[in-house]
């Protein structure tokens, strides 16, 4: 058999999204893998064909078009998709990610169109290794994983939740160069409890109630042995699991395995990072804030926790840290009289007498920050913008719910119910708002200023572990990649048009802690951000 025979040839070649360069195949490459006839003769450049699908994207008026133009790309030239994600990160992140991706993810059923990731349904327990030896790829390095429970602020959405795992790991790539082909999306399907999904005749998962206790826990450390038996240089990124999975599964692995649960540690990171920023802007030193949290679930408790480490490290401890990150969710202000709180909710219970609604809370803690996680829109309301706005010079006022539909206030609700005092972020984007002549620009504390570098560093470094101290860390490099002219328009986090640079500074900083902290796998080389830039991945064509 002849050399060329070996390699894959004519269509094999085009219907191949990692070895596929549609028209961007040379004359030379036509021939040798006898493209010639199957493509239309002009060669273009990469530069034109990210132009062509820019020009095709800006044409649709819908962002689930967009979406699945993108999706398509995805499957069928590789290196494209992320040129074209990568021209312009603040444009295509929004349609990969959020907040379109909750639509996707919504009616994923609806618009599937080709598989994508790794489904490991209960149904195959006891063969989840046989099912992980079908990916086609013999080295993963980087699984992003959820079972569907907890998508994004959508609730249940069952195996549709894979849109989440494969937008992310688009992030990680485009974001800080993880290379593509060491990362798997995974949905673990154990069920669904949304009765619409189950009615559905389209709908792709596993058609039963979802399983809990021993049963779910069992199948989640199947999957565990089988990932480090496969991969044992894999880290595991949970992702969008219900609260009540989600703590226990990672107290469960945090000090075994090279893991982290992005809506717990990155969100703290990231909202920490807000934080670190909104602190350049009063003065004030971050032992002395007090923060109240709209919802005490997974981001709530996260971020408390993340904030108390922080405090704990500039010298309070940490009971007093914790006990200046008050909670308040759907049963009232946490407080150590109630019965119904969860194990991860009790280091934060305030020793008071219950409170019941929020803005008496806010009158009664008197907190520098407000952060809203409780998944529901609008409880920001113009009393207790107004009541911050009193007891503060300079609110932090942080609605980091997702979707936007779900945001506990707007930019301009913010800004204006605070007289343009307010220091905002919010978990979806707002556009700039201008309010008495002056022009606010609104800061997203979107996990991606995280994430991706975090992915990047344990990817470079081959970390054995993801210590909170390396999110305290990430959290204040990005801080410091905000500029002073940010700060003036109001932004406390850099903008997303510079998110690959921020990141590879991050990506820099979390990997010299890694070596500091003796965590990593690979031996420290004179310089830290050489390596890191030596192994991004870069959209660029390479010979096949
Ligand atoms: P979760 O389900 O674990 O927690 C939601 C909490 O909100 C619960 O404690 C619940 O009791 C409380 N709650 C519900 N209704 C309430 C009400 N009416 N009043 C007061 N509290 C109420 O969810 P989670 O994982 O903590 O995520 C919460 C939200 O945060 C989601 O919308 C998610 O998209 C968002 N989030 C944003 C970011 C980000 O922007 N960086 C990151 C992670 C999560």
């Amino acid at each position: 058999m002849t050399a060329a025979r070996e390699h894959p040839i004519g269509y094999e070649v085009l219907r191949n999204p990692q070895l596929n360069k549609g028209t961007a195949f040379t004359e030379e490459e036509r021939r040798k893998y006898r493209l010639e006839g199957l493509l239309p003769p002009a060669v273009t450049t990469i530069e034109l064909q990210v132009a062509r699908r820019r020009a095709e994207i800006a044409a649709l008026d819908n962002d689930l078009q967009k979406y699945l133009v993108l999706s398509d790309l995805q499957s069928r030239n590789e290196t494209l998709f992320y040129a074209v994600v990568m021209s312009d990160l603040a444009t295509y992140m929004p349609l990969v990610y959020t907040p379109t991706v909750g639509e996707a993810c919504q009616k994923f059923a609806h618009i599937f169109r080709q598989a994508r990731g790794l489904y490991l349904p209960i149904s195959a327990r006891g063969r989840l290794r046989e099912l992980l030896q079908n990916w086609p790829e013999r080295e993963v390095r980087f699984i992003v994983v959820t079972d569907g429970e907890r998508i994004l602020g959508l609730g249940d959405l069952g195996s549709g939740g894979m849109g989440i795992p494969i937008g992310k790991l688009a992030l990680y790539t485009a974001c800080a160069g993880v290379p593509p082909q060491y990362c798997l999306p995974v949905v673990l399907d154990v069920g669904t409890n949304n009765q619409a999904l189950l009615d559905d005749p389209l709908y792709q998962g596993l058609r039963r109630h979802r399983v809990r206790g021993d049963e779910y826990m069992a199948f989640v450390d199947e999957f565990v042995v089988a990932v480090q038996q496969l991969y044992p240089n894999c880290c595991i990124q949970w992702e969008d699991f219900a609260s009540l999975n989600a703590f226990p599964i990672l107290e469960r692995y945090r000090d075994k395995i090279c893991t982290f649960n992005d809506d717990i540690q990155g969100t703290a990171g990231v909202a920490l990072a807000g934080i670190y920023a909104a602190l350049r802007l009063t003065a004030q030193p971050l032992t002395e804030q007090r923060f109240l949290f709209l919802g005490a679930g997974s981001a709530a408790t996260g971020i408390a926790e993340l904030i108390s480490r922080a405090m704990a490290r500039q010298g309070l401890d940490i009971a007093a840290a914790r006990r200046r990150n008050a909670l308040f969710d759907i049963n009232g202000l946490v407080v150590t009289s109630r019965t119904d709180l969860a194990d991860f909710q009790k280091p934060f219970a305030q020793y008071r007498a219950p409170i019941s609604t929020f803005v008496e809370a806010v009158r009664a803690l008197r907190p520098t920050g407000i952060i809203g996680v409780s998944t529901v829109p609008k409880l920001f309301t113009r009393e207790v913008i107004a009541a911050m706005a009193e007891i503060n010079h300079r609110p932090i006022i942080f609605p980091y719910s997702n979707p936007t539909s779900r945001s506990e206030c707007t930019a301009e609700e913010a800004y204006r119910w605070s007289d343009g005092r307010a220091i905002f972020a919010s978990g979806s984007p707002f556009p700039p708002v201008e309010i008495a002549g002056r022009r606010f620009v609104p800061g997203q504390g979107n996990n991606v200023y995280i994430f991706p570098a975090m992915g990047m560093a344990v990817f470079a470094t081959e970390a054995q572990r993801i210590t909170d101290d390396l999110f305290i860390l990430a959290a204040a490099a990005v801080a410091d990649q905000v500029t002073d002219a940010d700060l003036a328009s109001g932004l406390i986090y850099p903008p997303q048009g510079r998110i690959l640079e921020t990141s590879l500074r991050v990506t820099e900083r979390i990997a010299t802690g890694i070596f500091e902290l003796g965590l990593a796998r690979v031996p420290r080389p004179a310089d830290v951000g050489a390596l890191i830039r030596s192994r991004a991945y870069r959209p660029r064509y390479r010979e096949i």
